[in-house]
């Protein structure tokens, strides 16, 4: 918790919800399972209950395919949608940026990379210390595949 914040005004609501991120709850991209995943990681947060299980496909080095699935509050769901849309046809060394862009948007309170895109949407939270796990649950998931899918190359 960051004190400071609480002297500032509290942050209004309408900076959380974004119409971005309100789209990509009400319609989430790449909603669903893959068929043949190269891997599949899931993680929960279990402050807010919510769910996510991620499917990617590799060609190579490259994130051909993603999909994700769960259930949990707009912006875990949101989140998780943005992410399966900006990791799509990325290098791993390119998800790695990403990623590593999107918790110091969230934690270190940094200016959104511009390489983030949409993702910028979700800046707001950062003033909503309760609610970035939600937002970097998707992301900690996406670590987890990225280790996997190392482990698994490395065989
Ligand atoms: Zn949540």
């Amino acid at each position: 918790m960051n004190l400071r914040r609480q002297q500032d005004e509290e942050p209004a609501l309408d900076e959380l919800y974004r119409d971005v991120i309100v789209e990509h709850y009400r319609t989430p991209h790449h909603y669903g399972a893959l068929a043949a995943p190269s891997v599949r990681t899931e993680g929960m947060n279990p402050l807010c209950g919510d769910e996510v299980s991620l499917d990617l496909r590799f060609e190579g080095e490259r994130v051909a395919e993603s999909a994700f699935t769960g259930q949990g509050c707009a912006i875990s769901r949101a989140s998780a949608s943005l992410m399966a849309d900006a990791i799509c046809d990325r290098s791993v060394p390119e998800v790695v940026r990403l990623l590593t862009a999107f918790e110091r948007m969230l934690t270190e309170g940094d200016e959104p990379d511009p390489m983030l895109g949409d993702l910028e949407a979700l800046q707001g939270v950062a003033r909503f210390p309760v609610r970035i796990k939600c937002a970097l649950l998707p992301w900690k998931v996406l670590r987890d595949a990225l280790d996997e899918y190392e482990d698994v190359q490395g065989e």
